[in-house]
């Protein structure tokens, strides 16, 4: 028998993307299928009265009687699971203590992988001369030459040559252009790493060849290694990765770009478009399912070299990865909270290493995580020190909001009022900062003081005048805004308080009755794509006046953006949350990164009551290596990570008494985890107290740092029946502790 190829009738061990009673390992065996199958093969096996998708994850575990097994239905038509992902697949469930089918059902996002694809028509260039020239038919021809040989579809073809369907059609018709019906998937456009001669400036050359030296590297001997690159915003960090992606294409290797917010920033597209004459794939909720399938397929079978991506991106079945560049690295959006948790900036180290590939982190503000591990040595680091070009940083001062007598439902104090009315006057754009949507966080009776909260959560109702409704933040739920009081009864003293940024636009049109002011806040759009064309149209000099929530804050470059007034550079400092700093400091620091990215100077005015405070303090003071420094003495200090372990028991329930009885059952049978010298908090009700009327209560568990964090918790989780209708989730290096 060949190794990895099992006969028909042979015992096979399937992991199945299908959650399996505790009882069950994670591989079922069942029997080879007519025609055997191989290791790392996609297979539908029958489970119950259902069909599922599975992957041959090895031999069979044999404890079953054969006869009895149940047969794999059939292999599927596309490429096996390399020996690589599903050890990427193991590490990560093992990481997370996440079950493998759903670590798998990650991994297997696009429906119907065999499915045969969309009849799709193919284009290339035909023999005959057309009997008749004209400039649209020149660049169609143009375009098939160009790039020699290859295939187009209709769209991609009409997109390339900025034309009609209607003149590929004639084409076709004259013998011109040859139309025939697609193979099975087409590949992705090849790109060219040299289309576009980019010239990297001063601290930019270094570091560009330092990052194609190490994909040139982990294409040879060298295998894998992790780069910190930290750069202010606008020092120019894209174009230096993107030296690593051209790298990746000379070796034939693919590439992945993660980015936070894909599905909003057409402009990374665009720039990849133009230095290397196509852009990327693209992997995001806003894909289609056929396109999903195309793109998932072809990583598979090496027909796509680089893709763009949200985190999901990380769990394509890339043939030969090469780089893997996780952008805006400090993000708290790379962090799955529900389902699966994990990290996606970790698990990019992990596949990295893995696969053999370069990873490359970058940020402007990078994670106190990232900081360590360059610190330590485990990663490279590389520095831009300047703005490209002229582009300076903008000049942060605050305003001290204790001198400011400002009525109750006003936010911007004068000298901030000043210096809009002064941008705006020199015909440049204003951005102010409020990270909270809708009109007012708060409705509260003036009669009796009760605040309405949602049914569900453990959280107020949040005013949204667009929409005439209150909104629960946490669950989505809303309901009409009530005349009277729910608690009291009595009418007409209902009151929102505080600011959203619904309400400060009142006030800013109210103060600048002339100026073009837009909301940009992600619950004002149907949609990510009417986001993104608000998005780009304010780039493009469409609006006076942004008022943005912390969507804005993320690689957006809005070029005559010269002035970002924070509304309360506070909101973030406030809680108990130990990241809060760090959290602030980046958020803040992006925001004002989006001032002056042109010729034009910027200034960002930060509106606080405290502007002795440290991390105020050094916001202002812009010494990132300083306050990470000292960020990082404290945590060392305490214990917390990344200089310690950490992971949160969530334990939720309808039932309130339920989850806390079963908390404190785990708090007092620790023996699993002070074996390896842990410490327990709790339980306590966690961050998010109450979700969708499931009551979340928490325990968190820290650990020394070379502890076998993982290992004790099983054992420790293991001791326990879980109650009916109660949910364990763990959260392996929780974002707040
Ligand atoms: P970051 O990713 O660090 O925010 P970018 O790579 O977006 O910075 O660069 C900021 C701006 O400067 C972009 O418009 C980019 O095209 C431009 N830029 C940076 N470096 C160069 C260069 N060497 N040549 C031309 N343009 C550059
Ligand atoms: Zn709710």
């Amino acid at each position: 028998m060949t190794e990895g190829f099992w006969p028909e009738g042979e015992t096979v061990g399937v992991a199945v993307t299908e959650a399996l009673g505790r009882n069950l390992g994670p591989l079922l065996d069942y029997r080879a299928p007519a025609g055997g199958c191989r290791l790392g093969d996609f297979v539908e096996v029958p489970l119950g009265p259902r069909r599922m998708l599975g992957v041959v994850w090895g031999a069979g575990t044999g404890g079953f009687d054969r006869a009895k097994l149940r047969a794999i239905h059939r292999v599927l038509d596309v490429a096996p699971m390399r020996d690589e992902m599903r050890a990427f697949l193991t590490r990560a469930a093992d990481y997370t203590l996440t079950p493998l089918p759903a670590m798998l059902r990650l991994a297997t996002r696009a429906p119907g992988l065999d499915a045969p694809p969309a009849t799709r028509r193919i284009y290339r260039l035909g023999g005959a001369e057309p009997d008749r020239m004209t400039d649209a038919r020149t660049r169609v021809l143009e375009v098939l030459r160009d790039y020699g040989g290859l295939a187009f579809t209709l769209s991609e073809l009409t997109a390339q040559a900025g034309v009609t369907a209607s003149v590929v059609k004639g084409l076709v018709k004259q013998g011109a252009v040859l139309e025939e019906d697609a193979p099975r998937d087409l590949p992705y456009p090849a790109l060219d790493a040299d289309a576009a001669q980019v010239r990297l400036q001063g601290d930019q050359v270094a570091a560009g060849a330092a990052l194609a030296a190490s994909v040139a590297e982990a294409a040879g001997q060298g295998g894998f290694s992790a780069t910190l690159l930290k750069g202010v915003t606008g020092s120019g960090k894209t174009e230096v990765y993107l030296e690593a992606v051209a790298e990746a294409l000379r070796k034939g290797r693919q590439a992945l770009v993660l980015l936070p917010e894909i599905a909003l920033t057409g402009e990374f597209l665009t720039r990849v478009e133009a230095r290397f004459g196509r852009r990327p794939a693209e992997w995001h909720s806003g894909v289609t399912m056929t396109e999903r399938r195309r793109l998932w397929r072809m990583a598979a079978e090496g027909g796509v070299q680089f893709v763009a991506g949200a985190r999901s991106a990380l769990f394509l079945p890339f043939r030969d990865l090469g780089l893997i560049v996780v952008d805006e690295e400090h993000d708290s959006s790379y962090k799955q909270e529900e389902g699966v948790i994990y990290n996606a900036r970790d698990m990019a180290v992990l596949r990295g290493a893995l696969c053999g590939a370069a990873v490359v982190l970058a940020s402007a503000t990078p994670s106190l995580e990232s900081w360590a591990n360059a610190q330590a040595g485990k990663y490279r680091r590389l520095d831009l020190g300047a703005r490209y070009g002229v582009a300076e940083l903008p000049a942060m001062k605050a305003i001290d909001m204790r001198g400011q007598k400002l009525p109750a439902d006003r936010w911007i104090s004068a000298p901030l009022e000043a210096a809009v009315a002064a941008r705006i006057a020199a015909g440049e754009q204003a951005l102010l900062f409020l990270n909270r949507r809708g009109f007012a966080p708060v409705t509260i009776c003036r009669a009796c003081g009760h605040q309405i909260g949602c049914d569900d959560c453990d959280a107020r109702m949040v005013e949204h005048r667009f929409l005439k409704r209150l909104m629960c933040h946490q669950c989505g739920a809303t309901k009409p805004v009530p005349t009277a009081c729910p608690a009291c009864g009595v009418e007409g003293r209902l009151a929102p308080v505080g600011p959203g940024v619904e309400r400060l636009a009142e006030e800013v049109t109210a103060t600048f009755p002339d100026a073009r002011v837009e909301i940009l806040s992600s619950d004002l759009f149907g949609s990510a794509r009417a986001l993104k064309e608000r998005i780009e149209a304010i780039a493009q000099g469409g609006a006076d006046i942004i008022i943005g929530t912390q969507i804005v804050a993320k690689g957006h470059n809005f070029p005559a953006l010269t002035l970002v007034g924070v509304i309360d550079a506070d909101l973030g400092l406030q809680g108990s949350d130990l990241r809060a700093a760090e959290r602030t400091f980046q958020l803040m620091r992006q925001v004002a990164g989006r001032a002056g990215r042109a010729e034009r100077r910027g200034e960002a005015l930060l509106q606080t009551h405290q502007p002795e405070h440290p991390v105020i303090r050094a916001i202002l003071g812009g010494d990132e290596e300083a306050f990470l420094a000292a960020e990082a003495a404290e945590r060392q200090q305490a214990g917390s990570p990344p200089y310690g372990r950490m992971a949160g028991i969530i334990l939720s329930s309808p039932d309130v008494a339920a989850a806390f009885d079963l908390g404190g059952e785990m708090a007092r049978r620790d023996g699993p985890l002070r074996a390896i010298g842990a410490e327990l908090y709790g339980p306590a009700p966690a961050p998010i107290a109450r979700v969708r009327g499931r009551h979340r209560v928490r325990l968190l568990v820290k650990a020394p740092k070379g502890a076998p964090l993982q290992a004790a918790l099983a054992d420790w989780i293991a001791q326990f029946r879980l109650p009916a209708n109660l949910r364990l989730a763990v959260d392996i290096d929780p974002q707040s502790f």
